[in-house]
């Protein structure tokens, strides 16, 4: 039940965590961040840094997120005071590594973060998580000069990034994106049409996903190159923002790339290496967003349940009938083993070991039940749940694309598969 602690460290915390002047900022590094080893080997409790993180983020998301939440999903207007704020208390980019300015939190404590920010908004959520998503290549890929420049400025002040993968003809399917980088002296030339891409319109640079092979032979490990992009380069042209179902103050859009110049001096380790950068990426970032969808989802258990202890039917509360509480209990169930999930997959890779197999679970497992959860809390609620002035008809349009983005359901389902047939037979 670590939901339940309650903490009231804000004020110094929120120092520590700000971490926003180089002196405070190694207050809070990545070794103190870590759990201390368990004695047996197996233990679920937090550290008191861990605790501290999750608090702070509590206590923002409480006043600061959920009172937002719904006028920013009316206006679909992007939560730039909100990222600020958050921003400011360190609650974002923490991946950031200290030699870069950041405070280089490991998976766990990140999501332990956006488990809590996605409880009061999953759009505000996903706006700030999308800056882990297009930090992670150059995190894990980039090389010193290319890590102090891009992620060092953002450091510095609140800057958003995204993460430039898919295409209006290929999403699941990387290995089909069209666009082109062809190398012209010391510079890349770029052409082609991305999709889908969350703070597209926001973002002050872009990783990048481009073919550099021409032959359609070549091996997707070999045939596209990781690129990070700085949005003002000539030649990008931004789309509309899309008016999708839900998450709707998440800046998402189609970006085109016509003749832009990249210097070669920000490709990714080298060409041809993109590909498994930009998968590899997932591994540390899937985590994260299971963690949002099971913040998304006890935001919608915890609704329903105060619903159902306030609402009378036939003489009685709801809690009282029991077909009511069975699905409360239901929900209580998913909610409890989807965290159990999300952590053990951010835990196996903050050990160095590889997570694959663990994070598609995750993440899989969270995206169902999310939407599982939403579905029954506007059912509980009944006609008050099926309107806006009520929360869970938004949890349960905000939980749809838990199914879709970072990897579709089904895609989670293959990698799972393939994964656990390797680990058989070997
Ligand atoms: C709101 C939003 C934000 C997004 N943000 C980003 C972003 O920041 N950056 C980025 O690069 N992308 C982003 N995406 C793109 C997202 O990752 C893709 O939409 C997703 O990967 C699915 O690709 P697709 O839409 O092309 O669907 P398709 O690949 O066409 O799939 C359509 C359906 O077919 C299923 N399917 C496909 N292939 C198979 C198969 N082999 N077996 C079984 N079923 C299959 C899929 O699961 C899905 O149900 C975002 C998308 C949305 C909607």
């Amino acid at each position: 039940m670590w939901r339940r602690v309650e903490c009231v460290l804000w004020g110094p915390l929120s120092l520590a965590l700000r971490a926003r002047s180089t002196s405070s900022r190694a207050s809070v590094n990545a070794s103190q961040a870590s759990p201390p080893p368990s004695p047996h080997g197996f233990c679920f409790e937090l550290s008191a840094q861990q605790q501290e993180f999750q608090a702070t983020a509590r206590k923002f998301t409480r006043e600061e997120v959920v009172p937002a939440a719904a006028e920013y999903d009316r206006s679909g207007e992007y939560p730039v005071p909100i990222i600020k704020r958050a921003w400011e208390l360190g609650l974002m980019n923490g991946h950031i590594p200290e030699s870069c300015g950041g405070i280089g939190l490991g998976v766990f404590d990140s999501c332990l973060i956006s488990e809590e920010l996605a409880y009061g908004c999953t759009g505000i959520q996903t706006a700030i998580e999308t800056n882990s998503l297009g930090q992670m290549p150059v995190v894990l890929a980039g090389n010193k000069s290319q890590q102090k420049k891009y992620l060092g400025r953002m450091t510095e002040e609140p800057l958003m990034c995204a993460y430039c993968v898919t295409e209006p003809g290929a999403g699941s399917d990387v290995a089909g994106i069209m666009t082109r980088a062809e190398k012209k002296g010391n510079e890349y030339v770029i052409n082609g049409q991305k999709m889908w891409i969350t703070n597209g319109g926001k973002a002050n640079w872009y990783f990048l996903l481009a073919r550099t092979h021409p032959d359609p032979k070549t091996s997707a490990g070999k045939a596209f190159t990781g690129f990070i992009v700085d949005a003002d380069t000539p030649g990008i042209q931004m789309g509309r923002k899309e008016m999708n179902m839900g998450q709707r103050c998440s800046d998402t859009r189609g970006i085109v790339f016509e003749d832009v110049r990249v210097p070669a001096e920000n490709v990714l380790i080298e060409e041809g290496a993109g590909f498994k950068i930009a998968m590899g990426a997932f591994d540390k970032t899937r985590p994260a967003v299971a963690s949002g969808a099971v913040g998304l989802a006890q935001r919608a258990m915890d609704e329903a349940t105060k619903y159902a202890l306030e609402r009378k039917t036939f003489g009685r509360l709801l809690v009282e009938h029991q077909a009511v509480s069975f699905m409360l209990a239901e929900m209580a169930m998913k909610v409890e083993l989807a965290r159990l999930g999300y952590q053990r997959a951010a835990w196996e890779i903050d050990q160095g070991r590889r997570n694959t197999y663990y994070a598609s679970i995750a993440k899989a497992y969270a995206g169902d039940i999310a939407n599982q959860v939403a579905a029954d809390a506007v059912q509980i609620l009944g006609g008050n749940g099926y309107n806006t002035d009520y929360p869970v008809e938004k949890l349960m349009r905000d939980a749809k694309i838990y199914q879709i983005y970072e990897g579709t359901a089904q895609i989670q389902r293959m990698i799972i598969a393939r994964e656990h047939i390797d680990m058989f037979q070997q």
